[in-house]
């Protein structure tokens, strides 16, 4: 049994909402991840997340299914500034991938950051892969803890003044990774 909310749209809404009136969002989200206080504000939802499922009943099973999207019909969303902030940190961690890697990983319906069965960025992972559990034992809270965050990290969009788009992971990593190496994808 899955937590069917935990890996998509808490607010059943899937299409980008950026503001036309703000520019490049891709670069709003990179300036933004770069903040001193959004990173504070960020990795405190990410903690309240992590305390909730360590008090939950939810146990990871290391399957490897919640990063095989296609496979196993998950689809992972997160924000753009959520993108931002976990792809800086897999830089500073001298794992981000390169836009061939990703643009193959998204052919093949899975995370470019899945090795094997394990997640290669386990410390940093999204906040949307730390409310995922296919354990049949997961309750409510699971979601809940998803939902909260998501408000908080939408908060976050809105205080910062960025760009609100909440899409899928490779889509959002294709955009920013694609922006780094001065070749934004369409998607
Ligand atoms: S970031 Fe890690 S946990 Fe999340 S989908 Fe990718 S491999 Fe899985």
């Amino acid at each position: 049994m899955t937590t069917p909310t935990s890996h998509s749209d808490p607010n059943g809404a899937h299409a980008e909402r950026g503001s036309p009136d703000t520019g490049d969002p891709v670069a709003a989200w990179q300036a933004a991840a770069k903040d001193p206080h959004a990173l504070e504000l960020y990795r405190d939802t990410r903690g309240r997340v992590d305390l909730a499922m360590a008090k939950s009943r939810a146990t990871c099973l290391a399957s490897g299914r919640c990063c095989q999207f296609a496979a196993f019909g998950h689809r992972l969303y997160v924000t753009g500034l959520e993108a931002a902030i976990v792809l800086d940190a897999a830089r500073e961690a001298g794992c981000e991938p390169t836009l061939d890697a990703v643009e193959a990983a998204r052919a093949r319906g899975s995370c470019p950051f899945l090795q094997g069965r394990a997640c290669g960025i386990h410390a940093i992972r999204p906040i949307p892969c730390r409310a995922f559990f296919c354990d049949r034992h997961a309750g409510p809270e699971v979601a809940h803890a998803h939902e909260t965050a998501h408000g908080e990290l939408r908060g976050l969009h809105d205080a910062l003044r960025v760009p609100y788009a909440y899409s899928e992971w490779t889509d959002h990593l294709s955009r920013l990774v694609g922006s780094t190496h001065g070749d934004i994808m369409e998607s």
